[in-house]
């Protein structure tokens, strides 16, 4: 059983620490996807459990089996990286091959036999005697895979596999590496700082920053329930917004705002002064106004302008300010359907439901109040 567990893992470069203290336990089986911006740690934690970095203090467990002392050949695991590394003057029957290298118990025709049997799972059996300057981007990356899995091991280990591929093929990618994963069913860390791969291809999202796990769960959970705002703030394309500003006895007042803090969110932020409100882009609803009206407005509502509209097809992007605002930076965007269209300098009147609204600690950055799903229970008195 491919489980892993990670115990108190913190790995240092001189000054530097890279992993800080970083517990996490992956299923057997899981598809776990290691997250977080350029420098967070993520792969200095991959290399670690692959044996390519000795830890500086924590264990790594793999099936249960002591991992810090095992040479990488010894962890009964498989990696494919970035750089898919083929070996140029092999074809890609041979490179495919080379994964087998270290494996005893196989004949000669085992090899071969193996060999085809991946070939076929990979779709890529008319390649088997081209080299790699002979296969395209998203070829080369399925023969990596092939070299990677031909030895069938406990856990594959992957470090942005797919950043080399345009956006096309790297979608395409994303669905078959999900079902070669569900086929071969071996436990899987995905390191990438794309939050769209993290949410559409894993059983759980670990989100680090600075070398500390942030949060771990699955990718709605996440979305919907970020435990800080750094997580709120990475997951979702666009991201959350946030206004920061102070908790006056149930309302939040910002610069250009007041937001009355309904029923469990008052009693959730009571005791925090300074707090940020967070609101995801398709949680603010927009309205043209023509004869703009401040004394028509409903507590949770506010005119603003549209400085910018991005138009991506089925949906668009609106930037909006506040009238008297000039500042340079937009102070909100929503989301909106493709075929509603908003003009850029019209005055629109923007709401936001309380019910969709997250509140953090300004200082900790800690969520003081999720927004509502769903599955939980209607909110009272709101
Ligand atoms: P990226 O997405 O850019 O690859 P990452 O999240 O994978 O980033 P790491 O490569 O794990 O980040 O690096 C974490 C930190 O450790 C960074 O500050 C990096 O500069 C540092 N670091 C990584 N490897 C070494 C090394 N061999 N020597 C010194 N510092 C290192």
């Amino acid at each position: 059983m491919g489980e892993i567990n990670i115990e108190n893992l913190t790995k240092k470069f001189g000054d530097t620490t890279a992993v800080d203290n970083l517990s996490l336990d992956i299923a057997d089986s899981e598809f776990l996807v290691l997250v977080g911006p350029s420098g967070c740690g993520k792969s200095t934690t991959l290399r670690c459990l692959a044996g390519l970095e000795t830890v500086t203090s924590g264990d790594i467990y793999i099936a249960g089996d002591h991992m810090n002392y095992r040479v990488p050949q010894n962890r009964d695991i498989a990696m494919v990286f970035q750089d898919y590394a083929l070996y140029p003057h092999m074809t890609v029957r041979g490179n495919i091959k080379f994964g087998l290298e270290e494996e005893d118990g196989y004949t000669k025709e085992g090899r071969e036999e193996r060999v085809e049997e991946i070939a076929e799972t990979l779709g890529i059996t008319e390649l088997l005697d081209r080299k790699p300057d002979e296969l395209s981007g998203g070829q080369q990356q399925r023969v990596a895979l092939g070299r990677a899995i031909v030895r069938d091991p406990e856990v594959f280990l992957m470090d942005e596999p797919l950043s080399n591929l345009d956006a096309k093929l790297r979608a395409e990618m994303r669905t078959e590496l999900q079902q070669l994963q569900h086929r071969f069913d071996v436990t899987t860390v995905y390191v990438t700082h794309n939050q769209t791969e993290a949410m559409t291809m894993s059983d759980r999202i670990a989100v680090m920053n600075d070398g500390e796990l942030q949060q771990v769960g699955r990718p709605l959970d996440l979305y919907h329930a970020p435990e800080n705002r750094f997580v709120g703030g990475f997951i979702g394309e666009p991201m959350m917004n946030f206004v920061t500003g102070r908790n006056e006895n149930g309302t939040f007042v910002g610069t250009h705002l007041e937001y009355p803090l309904d029923g469990d969110i008052r009693e959730d932020v009571s005791g925090t002064s300074a707090v940020t409100l967070g609101v995801r882009p398709e949680d603010i609803d927009i309205e043209a106004v023509t004869n703009p009206d401040e004394s028509s407005l409903g507590d949770h509502e506010f005119l603003m302008h549209v400085s910018v509209v991005e138009p991506h097809g089925d949906q668009n992007v609106v930037h909006l300010n506040f009238p008297d605002d000039t500042a340079e930076e937009d102070l909100l965007q929503a989301l909106t359907g493709g075929t509603d269209i908003f003009e850029q300098g019209s005055t629109v009147v923007a709401s936001v439901d309380p019910r969709d609204v997250h509140v953090f600690d300004a200082e900790s950055g800690e969520a003081l109040h999720n927004r509502r799903t769903a599955t939980d229970a209607e909110v009272t008195n709101v």
